[in-house]
């Protein structure tokens, strides 16, 4: 048998209809049954090429010209590797989302029948995010900051405003930046390991206007830190915390071991519904408050709680979705791996006045099955893990728990579609699930699913 070529060739320029939209939001043309990837690229348009890339089943294309215009398509500036959805109109942007979570339930949990609402949207889906990481980076002597081009570590320099992100935030991390430019702190460099400045870190509550900042150095010590706090407050009066991160690892988590008070408080409070939270540095709380509450109010729902209810709330961050449900269960029960954020929902649980909640430090795929020996019989079960879905003992774990009900909160469609095929094989059934769109202008969706045990 003859071996298939592909139709096409590195740097050639074609021109092609695009028929479809991937869920990264790359559009789809082919040539000859070929598909070409193409970010940026929208269904229906007429668009003009360069192959960049010639895989043996599909290939990468670059968008030169558009030839015939996408009514869907908004002129953005696009500076970094941020956003992916900015050229889309947000109409077409949550049919995107919409369609995705459809698809990977059908695919990937043979779930065709389950209802899949439409998304909840934002009204204004722009300058939601409250919490910013900006990597410090160097050009021609002095220090700048930005984002990482797509799939490298290379500093796109960002010379307008971030359109995602809080205003005021973007405004900190000038300051904390221009200032540390001109005492002559150096950026870290990732390659030789040298320097000292990695990160800007800045996290704003919304309904409550207390704002932490967190400067991320290699070195054990950072210096000039006084001049850096006295420009902060003398420019940005709602900042209420400042802390020194020390990150000493060849690494791509930004955070590390040691965090130092530099002045304020050591954390903030946020509002959410009639709860307060406080915040510290290294625990979770999710970055656009206005869809947070929406995705809450929606967990809610699906838990129903009952006044002599037990639940457990597994991957409870700073104990948030667990508060609201202590509001109406009998006791819940979260369990948290970053010991910060347990503390931080110790904390949470006595500053709202609720008694019937406690917390554990531990992975939940090793604390749930030792809950089930200790004979813990949850009513409810609530999931919120990150990206990489629940492990399979934790699965394991909430099937021999029957609970008459599981609410799953996913950030990542895939790995929720196969969690729920594992619980559907366990006796539950997935009954609507409900996408929230936490993170527009991304690919990124995030979804709130139902399952209710099967009774035979
Ligand atoms: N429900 C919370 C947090 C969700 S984010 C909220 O809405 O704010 C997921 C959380 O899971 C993070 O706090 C993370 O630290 C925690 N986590 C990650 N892996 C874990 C594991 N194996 N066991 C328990 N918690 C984990």
């Amino acid at each position: 048998m003859s071996k298939k070529l592909a139709p096409v060739k590195k740097n050639e320029t074609i021109t092609l209809k695009i028929e479809d939209l991937t869920h990264e939001g790359n559009g789809v043309g082919k040539v000859n049954g070929y598909p070409i990837f193409i970010p940026k690229a929208l269904p229906n348009e007429q668009a003009v090429i360069k192959v960049v890339k010639v895989n043996k089943n599909f290939g990468y294309g670059k968008l030169l010209e558009v030839i015939q215009r996408s009514p869907h398509r908004i002129d953005a500036d696009h500076q970094c590797g941020g956003c992916q959805l900015q050229h889309m109109s947000y109409e077409l942007e949550l049919q995107m989302k919409h369609n995705q979570v459809k698809n990977v339930l059908k695919k990937i949990a043979h779930l065709d029948h389950v209802p899949v609402h439409e998304p909840i949207s934002m009204e204004h889906p722009w300058h939601y995010r409250h919490k910013v990481q900006m990597p410090v980076g160097e050009k021609n002597g002095r220090l700048v900051t930005g984002f990482y081009q797509p799939r490298s570590h290379r500093i796109i320099e960002t010379e307008k405003p971030c359109t995602i992100q809080d205003p005021a935030i973007n405004a900190i991390i000038e300051t904390v930046r221009g200032a540390s430019s001109d005492l002559g702190i150096q950026a870290y460099n990732e390659k030789t390991h040298q320097g000292t400045l990695r990160h800007i870190v800045v996290r704003a509550g919304r309904n409550i206007r207390e704002t932490m900042v967190i400067i991320v150095t290699k070195t054990k010590k950072l210096p000039y830190a006084q001049d850096l706090v006295q420009a902060i407050k003398k420019h940005h009066p709602h900042v209420t915390s400042i802390m020194h991160n020390i990150n000493p690892e060849r690494t791509n988590v930004i955070l590390g071991k040691e965090t130092n008070h530099l002045w304020g408080a050591s954390y903030i409070h946020d509002k959410i519904g009639d709860l307060t939270f406080a915040i510290s540095a290294k625990s979770f709380y999710q970055v656009n408050p206005e869809q947070t509450e929406k995705l809450y109010d929606i967990t809610l729902q699906y838990a129903n709680i009952g006044a002599n209810d037990i639940v457990i709330d597994a991957y409870c961050g700073i104990g948030t979705i667990s508060l609201f449900l202590a509001q109406k269960a009998k006791k819940v029960y979260g369990v948290e791996v970053v010991p910060e954020a347990v503390s931080d929902a110790k904390k949470n649980a006595r500053l709202n006045g609720l008694a019937n909640v406690e917390f554990v430090v531990g992975t939940a795929e090793k604390v749930m099955p030792w809950w089930t020996v200790q004979g813990l019989k949850p009513d409810v079960i609530v999931v919120d893990p990150p990206r990489k879905g629940c492990d399979e003992a934790l699965l394991q774990a909430m099937i021999n728990m029957q609970p008459k009900r599981i609410v799953y909160v996913s950030c990542n469609p895939s790995t929720l579609a196969r969690d729920l095929r594992i619980l559907e094989d366990g006796g539950f059934k997935t009954e609507e699930v409900q996408p929230v769109d936490m993170f527009p202008q991304t690919y990124h969706v995030e979804c709130v699913s139902l399952l209710q045990r099967e009774t035979i």
